[in-house]
């Protein structure tokens, strides 16, 4: 029986896991969240994990109350998280946390040398080259969640190493596709929360209605598979059933194709390389008919071109872009921006950022704040 932790097990992806791992028969070590302590409260109760820990240090201490009749162990604060993060039991660690709070997590479980399955891509994309030396040297695998790395994962699997051509990085466009500048100036973010084909959280949400997502998941992909932004192609492709491709050397083109489901996905992050049922529906590509596919329109959705520009770049430029991102979504979800004003205050951020050429884990964290400073001057 595998062991797991959870790290987000609140949130969309997190409580898809739980599912998974309950399905699997999965022992569950820690849970970890930010703030919501009902929900935790019921995951506790269900899974009897050895440890629960909420980031919200007062909201820990109103836990601790409701599981004062059982024997599970609250902590609290980021000490908690990632206590949660390395917990000795877990072989393996899902981090869903939401946003650059999740870095300090992800380098926690690879230096505790535990088995990483990656939902949260701003570790990867404000310190990949970080990350991905420390699981190196740790010998630690980092296996995707996310549905476009996932699909890239398994479609090179039995691939030669060096015969890898480019990444095809499928984009459902988001809600806005084929919108204009014009038109853009006026949506509403209940039009932005309005995905057409997946259910996810928030921030994930405004970022795909952006296009900022697709740029994130640009960054994260050259850092997973050890390519340039140059080697990767964004495509548009409305439906979600091809979830990424690659092409190889040879011309031939290998995709992974599915319903719009995250729990195959996390499934596979987390049994890899075993392939087990799977509660998610099945595909039936005569029923869809047909797929089509486009170039994606970088100059209305500028936030995609700016990701892309950083990851060429290097240093800390994607640091600021994802600090400025974090910061600016944060404000369009509490209606004090305009959707636009997201990749302006985005660009601020990225051109205040100074070219580096090695940083540390303290130096993103100092970019990702500088950004924010950026985003609350310049925001009204
Ligand atoms: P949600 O907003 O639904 O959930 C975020 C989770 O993170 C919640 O459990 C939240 O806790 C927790 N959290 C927030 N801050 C902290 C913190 N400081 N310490 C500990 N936990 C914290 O996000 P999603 O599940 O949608 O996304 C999670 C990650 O997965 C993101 O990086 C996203 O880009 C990525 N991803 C998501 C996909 C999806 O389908 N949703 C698809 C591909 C990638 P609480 O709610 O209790 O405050």
């Amino acid at each position: 029986m595998k062991t797991i932790s959870i790290l987000g097990s609140t949130g969309s992806i997190g409580t898809q896991a739980l599912e998974v791992a309950k399905a699997g028969n999965m022992r569950v070590a820690a849970i970890a969240a930010g703030r919501n302590i009902d929900l935790l409260e019921a995951q506790a109760r269900e899974f009897c994990p050895d440890l629960v820990a909420v980031f919200d240090t007062a909201l820990a201490e109103k836990l601790k109350d409701k599981l004062s009749d059982t024997s599970i162990r609250v902590l609290a604060g980021e000490e908690g998280v990632l206590a949660a993060a390395t917990h000795p039991d877990a072989q393996i660690v899902l981090n869903a946390i939401v946003g650059i709070a999740g870095l300090r997590s992800t380098m926690a479980i690879i230096e505790a040398g535990k088995t990483l399955a990656l939902a949260n891509k701003e570790s990867l994309v404000t310190a990949g080259e970080l990350v991905m030396a420390a699981a190196k040297k740790k010998g630690v695998s980092i296996l995707p969640v996310d549905s476009e790395h996932s699909a890239i994962f398994q479609s090179l699997q039995g691939v030669p190493e060096g015969s890898l051509q480019k990444i095809l990085l499928t984009a459902s466009g988001g809600p806005f596709f084929g919108k204009t500048r014009a038109e853009l100036e006026k949506v509403t973010l209940e039009d932005a929360l309005k995905h057409p084909n997946w259910s996810m959280g928030q921030k994930i949400t405004i970022d795909s209605a952006t296009l900022m997502n697709k740029g994130l998941e640009v960054i994260e992909a050259a850092h997973l598979f050890s390519v340039s932004a140059d080697d990767i192609e964004v495509l548009v492709h409305r439906q979600s059933i091809i979830h990424s491709a690659v092409e190889l050397r040879d011309g031939a083109v290998i995709a992974q194709l599915g319903t719009a489901d995250m729990r195959l996905p996390i499934q596979y992050a987390i049994t890899y390389p075993e392939r087990l049922p799977c509660p998610c529906g099945r595909l039936s590509l005569a029923e869809i008919g047909s797929l089509t596919f486009a170039h994606p329109d970088t100059e209305t959705f500028e936030c995609l071109a700016l990701c892309i520009e950083a990851s060429r770049k290097g240093g800390l430029k994607a640091a600021a872009v994802n600090g400025a991102n974090e910061a600016a979504v944060a404000l369009f979800l509490e209606k004090k921006i305009k959707f636009l004003d997201i990749p302006r205050l985005v660009r601020l951020a990225y051109e205040a950022q100074p070219d580096v050429d090695s940083f540390t884990i303290e130096d993103v964290f100092e970019a990702d704040k500088a950004a924010r400073e950026i985003v609350l001057k310049n925001y009204k």
